[in-house]
């Protein structure tokens, strides 16, 4: 029977490596670099983060949810799971490990749509880690409906002419390419008339109106771009895809995109939990030790059970999507951990913080950070509310309604059943009294 919860000592060994090494080397470069993951690398920053990745790449460690073909070791997602719990802990670990989103995903589409050219012009140097790029779907009066998009691209002779604007395209305006989703067939259903384009972010008419920022950061300096496509015109050979396959390209990536945010969750709300038992364990007020009074204990109890919970979903999520290789089979589960992922986080970092007093609402501590970043996985990639639907209809499928009066677990029917069964001994119990 294979049914096995151990990590094998070989790779136990590099995430042991990986969990000292992002400690150690990797979050210093949180409190100095804030903000910068996602600018190319200056010399300065080269010369400190470009020997970390080459330890990364030596441990075998770089970009391991890609197979060898890609430069990645083939781990899989299971693998990627043990490793992004360590990488959730640092903003920079993602990527000095070769595995930020939302690079990650958009070279999953490169890869699994794109024409040689567009690899070898795009994929590669984002393997390498070399460029960034920007997803470019979600539109200034609709994120969560497509029936809502507007963006068009028409087609000119061998060239297409977009215009429109997209809202929230993280990352734009350091990334080299943009990733974008427009309607080429008004005439047809939104999820057939939609194509996909690779468009340099220097292209005549690709206009960066504002760079929102979250909430904390500084008005018009954030990294989610506002972007008017301005008679944006590209050759044909920018299409990414086939024509009308957009909405197939986008689960390719979305679907790996939020697993992979899970996993990361794991590891950040693992760092609440510890800051929070470090904390209960030094304060002591009132007579004793905040560990010992029964309402904070409470906080660890309800803290450990939701991550144990979430952890070993995330995990099991993560070997169905090695075990069938479909992220269509593994909707349901991936949709499942997306709903789970801003309660467990938000949850956890709420109660670290109150178990920190006043030092805990302060910018002198990470929680408020965490506490937003739960909303923010509650929108991203889709809210809340749209996934719940769809693992609700997912779950659906699996049950048939009932045509009796009663449901079939109405208990004086199956009485009437059971006795009629068991009718033999009934009677029998009845001639012994
Ligand atoms: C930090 C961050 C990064 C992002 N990065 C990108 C990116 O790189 N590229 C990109 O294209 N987009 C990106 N997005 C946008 C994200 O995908 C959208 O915010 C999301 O799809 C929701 O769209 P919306 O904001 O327009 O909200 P709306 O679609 O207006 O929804 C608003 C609210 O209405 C409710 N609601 C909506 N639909 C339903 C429904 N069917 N049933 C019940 N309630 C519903 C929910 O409460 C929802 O939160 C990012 C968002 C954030 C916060």
């Amino acid at each position: 029977m294979a049914w096995d919860f151990e990590t094998d000592p070989e790779y136990q060994e590099k995430l042991d490596w990986a969990d000292a090494f992002v400690r150690n080397e990797v979050e210093p470069l949180d409190l100095v670099w804030e903000h910068q993951q996602f600018v190319p690398l200056d010399g300065l920053r080269r010369k400190a983060i470009d020997p970390l990745k080459e330890q990364v790449r030596q441990q075998g460690l770089w970009a391991t949810h890609l197979g060898p073909e890609l430069g990645g070791q083939g781990y899989g997602q299971l693998k990627l799971a043990l490793l992004n719990e360590i990488l959730g802990r640092s903003s920079w670990a993602p990527i000095v490990f070769g595995c930020q989103a939302p690079d990650t995903g958009n070279a999953e589409i490169i890869a699994h749509y794109g024409t040689p050219e567009q690899k070898a012009r795009y994929l590669q140097p984002l393997l390498d880690g070399e460029i960034f790029s920007s997803y470019s779907m979600t539109e200034p009066q609709g994120g969560a409906d497509p029936a809502q998009f507007r963006t068009r691209a028409v087609r000119d002779g061998d060239d297409w002419v977009i215009n429109g604007w997209k809202y929230f395209s993280s990352n734009a305006r350091t990334a080299a390419f943009l990733i974008v989703m427009v309607v080429t067939d008004p005439d047809v259903p939104v999820h057939k008339g939609t194509s996909m384009f690779l468009v340099p972010t220097d292209t005549p008419g690709v206009e960066i109106v504002r760079n929102v920022g979250l909430y904390g950061e500084p008005m018009n300096d954030g990294t989610h771009a506002l972007i008017h496509y301005n008679d944006v015109r590209v050759p044909h050979e920018a299409l990414l895809g086939a024509e009308g396959q957009a909405f197939a390209a986008a689960q390719t990536r979305l679907g790996g995109g939020r697993i992979h945010h899970a996993m990361r969750t794991i590891g950040l709300a693992q760092k609440a939990v510890d800051m929070m038992c470090e904390r209960v364990l030094s304060r002591e007020t009132a007579g004793s030790r905040l560990a010992d009074k029964q309402t904070v204990q409470g906080y660890i109890a309800d803290s450990y059970a939701q991550l144990a919970q979430f952890r070993l979903f995330v995990l099991n999520t993560a070997w169905k999507i090695d075990k069938y290789n479909d992220y269509k089979k593994v909707r349901k589960d991936i949709a499942t951990a997306k709903i789970v992922m801003p309660t467990v986080l938000h949850d956890i970092a709420w109660r670290a913080m109150q178990v920190h007093g006043a030092l805990g609402v302060t910018n002198e501590m990470p929680f408020f950070r965490m506490i937003h970043g739960a909303a923010v996985m509650g929108l991203a990639d889709g809210p809340t509310e749209v996934h719940k639907t769809t693992v609700a209809k997912q779950v659906l499928r699996d049950y048939e309604p009932t045509d009796d009066m009663w449901p079939s677990e109405w208990i004086p029917k199956k009485q009437e059943a059971a006795r009629a069964k068991l009718a033999d001994y009934l009677e029998l119990e009845v001639g012994n009294q």
